[in-house]
């Protein structure tokens, strides 16, 4: 029988394995779907330590099984998940473990994920005799826009063993280093994507009542398009329409023929979404004809709402509380930005947990995704300890 102290004392033994596991592949960044040494990296270390390894899942994920000691049929799973790919971004940061990889980089802290990830799995084996049940590490490809996570699902990866519960951590630049935040319910958001097509008929800059002018009609479009959260939408609920990018025309005396632009929107409650696309399509339609132009108008939910099961949150409050003290234990304040891992959580309880790794005076404040992003890698065996003791007290027989 181990406490929950115990674990965070072997995650801290195991603190500068995990960091320079860290660097190693913060030195070789793989963007989505191409992380082939990252998971290269992982399989070997999960098939050393005695793991069941499946490998080539989405391309390249990687699951890692450890069976408990109570037999593997009837027994309870918790999974936990790291992602793996990197960002394509020129490093700007001067440090020995430097990306080595041009023009990619892990900004987002995906290579301190894999990190924490590797360092509770080595934990995991030590504990083996403990565990009551089976653990799942779920290593993705292409959390960045490539939805991973669903295609992880797809293939399977919360069956044979079925998952029960799952969690997920994220460092988080903006949180001070050490701190941990959970938020039962909705943490973050939906990601909408939306196309717009404009035809008009281009002409003379100077005979504007002989052409449809394009340009108008999106000055217009994206006009209207603010008033769906400022005017559809409860002020009480969170949402977002954003315009991205216009694209159209080339010369100061030509009307043209097209404009194309598109965003992005977000929201926290299905309810919004749902009212967001209506409106988008409606305004795009009617503000076409009213202008004589053809229009076109694709809307796309690229990945749902991250929800955190209430259970799943109350659980990890209390394990996590007890292993680090309740003072580090803070609530996560929901936000706009969206993660693949609402997928899991869409198909089985779990909760994605926010570790801070923000610490202005090592520079580790810096935002996700900016060329000068780094994480406090003294925090990194914090990560592991909570993978490790969720794991731990889910499946142990230890007085809960
Ligand atoms: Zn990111
Ligand atoms: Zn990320």
């Amino acid at each position: 029988m181990y406490s929950l102290k115990d674990i965070l004392g072997m995650a801290k033994e195991l603190s500068s394995e995990i960091i320079e596991w860290r660097r190693r592949i913060h030195m070789y960044p793989e963007l989505g779907y191409q992380e082939y040494d990252t998971s290269k990296f992982i399989a070997e270390h999960l098939r050393e330590w005695g793991y069941d390894v499946r490998t080539g899942i989405a391309e390249t994920g990687v699951v890692g099984i450890l069976y408990g000691s109570s037999g593997e049929s009837q027994s309870k799973t918790i999974a936990l998940r790291a992602d793996m790919d990197a960002l394509p971004i020129e490093e700007l940061n001067e440090k020995p473990y430097k990306s080595r990889i041009r023009g990619v980089m892990h900004a987002c802290g995906h290579d301190a994920h894999v990190a924490m990830l590797l360092g509770a799995a080595k934990i995991l084996v030590s504990i083996r005799e403990e565990l009551g049940g089976n653990v799942k590490l779920i290593f993705q490809p292409a959390e960045e826009g490539g939805n991973g996570a669903l295609k992880m699902i797809e293939e399977g990866v919360l069956e044979n063993p079925k998952v029960d519960l799952i969690y997920g951590i994220h460092v988080w630049s903006s949180l001070p280093s050490g701190i941990v935040a959970l938020k039962e319910g909705p943490l973050l958001a939906a990601v909408g994507e939306f196309k717009i097509s404009v035809k008009g008929r281009g002409g003379h800059g100077a005979y504007p009542h002989s052409t449809i002018d394009p340009i108008v009609i999106s000055a217009n479009i994206i006009q209207s398009i603010q008033t769906i959260v400022s005017r559809n939408i409860d002020p009480i609920e969170p949402a977002v329409v954003s315009v991205g990018y216009i694209h159209a025309g080339k010369a100061f005396n030509i009307i043209p023929e097209q404009a194309e632009l598109g965003g992005t929107y977000r929201y926290l409650n299905e309810k919004i979404g749902a009212i967001i696309r209506d409106r988008l399509k409606e305004i795009v339609s009617n503000t076409c004809k009213a202008y004589g132009a053809q229009c076109s108008i694709n809307v796309e939910d690229k990945s749902p709402p991250l929800i955190n099961d209430r259970q799943a949150v109350d659980f990890a409050r209390k394990t996590i509380g007890e292993m680090l003290g309740e003072e580090k234990v803070i609530e996560a304040k929901p936000s706009m930005g969206g993660e693949d891992y609402a997928f899991y959580t869409q198909k089985v309880p779990g909760a994605f947990i926010i570790l801070g790794t923000g610490n202005p005076e090592k520079g580790t404040d810096k935002p996700h995704h900016s060329p000068y992003f780094d994480v406090d890698e003294d925090v990194l065996y914090i990560g592991t300890a909570i993978h490790a003791a969720l794991a731990y007290s889910y499946l142990s027989r230890r007085e809960k």
